[in-house]
């Protein structure tokens, strides 16, 4: 069984053990509704890719409310940096090198990493009470529409993941952009909420 919490303390504290214990919650970003597992937790990733039916060669992005939470998990260069302070918390991904904490599950086996600091209130909350990077791709079975709403999600996701938390819609509703900044000029591999003209700017 699937259940919808409005994001009260409890509920945030209950999420939080979820994820410790290696399962799934779904939750709202500025974005799109994500599905997130301990990015830490290459078994609780691989729940990920069960309940979406995401191939494994597609790469996930990994989620924090601090960027020294990034210290073990990637390199940040002095450029990563400048965009951070500019676009973060907000819908822009960065590309950059992954250090071994990060689970090849995570990263498709790639030698780098995604990611993002969102700025929707839940998703902070949610990674403040559980204090882990959580890797969460949307939270769509693969090949349907980004949700952006609960009841989106659990109409793909009923019986799959234990928890969905309901901060109601998600504004943006586009996804975030991903930019590689990995070697000399970045590039956008993904276009999404932040656009090139506020990249440029
Ligand atoms: P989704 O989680 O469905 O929004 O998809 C995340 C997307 O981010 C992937 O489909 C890739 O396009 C991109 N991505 C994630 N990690 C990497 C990476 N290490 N290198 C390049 N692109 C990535
Ligand atoms: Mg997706």
């Amino acid at each position: 069984m699937t259940q919808v919490l409005s994001p009260t303390p409890e509920a945030l504290v209950l999420a939080s053990q979820l994820l410790h214990d290696g399962q799934l919650v779904a939750f709202p970003t500025e974005t799109v509704y994500g599905l997130g597992a301990n990015a830490l937790d290459a078994k609780a990733v691989l729940n990920i890719f069960a309940a979406k039916g995401r191939p494994a060669d597609n790469p996930l992005i990994v989620h924090v409310y601090d960027r020294a939470q990034l210290t073990p998990l990637c390199e940040v260069s002095p450029l990563a940096e400048k965009l951070m302070d500019a676009f973060w918390p907000g819908p822009l991904t960065l590309i950059l090198p992954r250090k071994p904490a990060i689970p090849d599950e995570v990263a498709a086996s790639l030698p780098t990493v995604a990611v993002r600091m969102p700025s929707h209130p839940v998703a902070a909350a949610l990674l403040r009470a559980c204090k882990l990077p959580i890797a969460a791709p949307s939270a769509n079975r693969s090949g349907k529409p980004s949700p952006t709403t609960a009841h989106h999600v659990l109409v793909d996701m009923d019986g799959r993941i234990p928890l969905i938390l309901d901060g109601g819609s998600c504004d943006v509703g586009v996804e975030s952009t991903v930019l590689d900044v990995t070697s000399g000029a970045p590039c956008i591999l993904r276009p999404g909420g932040i656009t090139k003209d506020m990249l440029e700017g």
